[in-house]
């Protein structure tokens, strides 16, 4: 199957062209005998031309001119209406293949010619626009999707690609705008997203130190979806504007719904702040205050996950007290069946660095045996599959002979 499709892209136009050529034969030799509204001397002609521009193409691309080829059959479009969806076939499979400047070139001149129906020229605009995103032509497919809007609005497909390209270019106005009109036109609630983007939009501003437009923008948020990254930045306005009680409770209810994002919530907090330098101060004034709170919540007040635990640690760890770092994880350790390996690591790191060297002894002898045990004999190179048993040809990725061994005594 690989080696036919390979065979098939190798060969695009010479299938297409011996097609075309038999649609052509086929078309003559069924009208020839229908005398309508053409001579039979025209109809003679027009297959001749044909014929002709084909035989050169196909000369062209026994030579290996492929542009030129290209071109010889696009100046038969005009000749026959049937020819239009081989050559939109075309078309995308020449931008499938990453050849996007035939596409373009075939897409360009479907636009272009006289002939063509309104329905199909907006269609081949459509293709020419996904020809410039694919190829990263960003400002032009831009403009060209935007022409396809004026023309007919309600393309749910096109404001979606719009949509996409904006987020990509982290313009979270025009994102903004464009989801707000996709989710007019489409059935898919775009509440999420739209909270999401607004967040987005509300971060920026907050980079630039423009607290009030952030302040609006993460109300609108709230309005559409109160997702996890809109409290987040919530939790960072409060902080920025000294309201601390406010931002504790909000932390609590935080942990309370996603203790597993207790790391990344304090991460988040203490990214980047661009304000000027004494507000930087201020916020880390209250950003500490938060820290001490968070620190005194009970363990058993929160569902227990790791990621409190580690953040605890951490926040110890900063403030030189591996004492207190050493209490949270052992009682962590003691009371939990399913740790971590990274709790591990670091409580017998802790062990070391609080000079406790028997039990640091046993606790790293048993994690090492432990890690030892989780280690199969051998495993594929190329995938990573893992197993006790000598396999020559790997279950999961087929190949054959990717065995490696893990020296395991
Ligand atoms: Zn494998």
């Amino acid at each position: 199957m690989e080696f036919y499709w390979s065979w098939v892209q190798g060969h695009l136009l010479t299938i297409f062209s011996v097609s075309v050529t038999s649609i052509l034969i086929y078309h003559y030799l069924m009208e020839r005998g229908t005398g309508l509204r053409l001579s039979k001397r025209y109809r003679g002609s027009i297959f001749e031309a044909q014929s002709k521009i084909f035989l050169n193409a196909s000369q062209y691309l026994i030579s290996g001119n492929k542009d030129l080829a290209i071109r010889e059959f696009l100046n038969a479009v005009d000749l026959n209406r049937e020819t239009l969806e081989t050559y939109f076939a075309l078309g995308e499979l020449f931008r499938s293949n990453g050849e996007i400047e035939k596409a373009i070139s075939i897409h360009r001149s479907l636009i272009a010619k006289e002939t063509v129906k309104e329905s199909m020229r907006l269609r081949a605009l459509k293709e020419l626009a996904k020809d410039f995103d694919k190829g990263g032509f960003v400002d032009k497919a831009i403009e060209t999707y935007q022409d396809v809007l004026k023309i007919n609005r309600d393309q749910e497909e096109v404001v979606l690609s719009l949509c996409k390209i904006y987020e990509d270019l982290e313009d979270w106005e025009q994102a903004y705008n464009y989801r707000i009109t996709l989710s007019k036109i489409g059935r898919k609630s775009q509440s999420e997203t739209i909270s999401h983007i607004l967040v987005q939009k509300a971060k920026s501003y907050f980079e630039k130190g423009d607290v009030i437009k952030c302040d609006e923008d993460l109300e609108e948020a709230f309005r559409h979806a109160p997702s996890v990254s809109a409290k987040i930045l919530r939790l960072k306005l409060y902080l920025t504007r000294g309201q601390v009680d406010l931002a504790k409770s909000l932390l609590f209810e935080l942990l309370q719904e996603n203790p597993v994002y207790a790391s990344f919530i304090f991460v988040s907090l203490e990214e980047g702040f661009k304000g000027k330098s004494f507000e930087k101060n201020h916020y880390q004034e209250c950003m500490n205050l938060l820290r001490e709170f968070f620190l005194k919540i009970k363990d058993k007040d929160l569902a227990p996950s790791p990621s409190i635990i580690l953040s605890k640690v951490r926040f110890f760890k900063e403030k030189n007290q591996l004492g207190n770092a050493y209490r949270v994880l052992k009682d962590s350790l003691k009371n939990n069946e399913n740790n971590s390996q990274v709790m591990k690591i670091e409580y017998i790191k802790l062990l070391m660095s609080l000079g406790k060297y028997d039990e640091f002894t046993e606790e790293a002898t048993n994690f090492l045996e432990g890690l030892e045990q989780s280690l199969t004999r051998h495993y594929c190179k190329l995938c990573g599959y893992n197993s006790d048993d000598i396999f020559w040809r790997c279950p999961q990725c087929h190949e054959w002979e990717t065995i490696q061994f893990r020296w395991k005594i």
